[in-house]
């Protein structure tokens, strides 16, 4: 059963409010997490704690309980002269920016000769989210992947 220091491996379908998919566990690669430690969002990792493999579930998750409200505070116009001459920024783009907590994904939302627009939201902040989800495995996390706080081996994190 899924509780806290297990680690869940998962098929997973995520789809907008339309019904467009943004995203996806890869094919015949289910996604490892580590249930208990921020490593999902919470609102579906709520939504997966007492469950058992097999069980097929669609979780819906509010925004607030998924990537967050928009913040309007993170959309700054960031003068051209602190980019790089390539890429030329456009529109649409991403690239991780150091901000005060580590780094973070910007994606560039206008440009004009001056100015480049970035907004720090998460790409999928401010947004409902729905998740068809299947458990495929439910083991007991090894003191190693608790103390590190995410999964090792298949479905997860590889050190090399
Ligand atoms: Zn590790």
């Amino acid at each position: 059963m899924v509780a806290k220091d297990s680690v869940v491996l998962i098929h997973y379908t995520l789809t907008n409010t339309s019904g467009d998919v943004l995203d996806s566990s890869d094919e015949g690669e289910p996604l490892g997490y580590l249930h208990g430690h921020g490593n999902i969002i919470s609102g579906l990792e709520s939504e997966l704690e007492g469950r058992k493999v097999g069980d097929k579930l669609v979780a819906n998750v509010k925004a607030t309980d998924g990537y967050g409200e928009r913040d309007e505070a993170l959309i700054q116009d960031v003068p051209r002269t602190a980019f790089p001459a390539e890429p030329v920024p456009e529109a649409g783009m991403q690239f991780q920016a150091q901000g005060p907590e580590g780094a973070q994904l910007v994606t560039v939302t206008g440009v004009t000769d001056e100015n480049v627009t970035v907004d720090g939201n998460h790409p999928l902040a401010g947004q409902d989210l729905k998740f068809d989800v299947e458990i495929v495995e439910v083991r007991a996390a090894s003191e190693e992947e608790i103390a590190h706080g995410h999964v090792h081996g298949p479905g997860g994190h590889d050190h090399g």
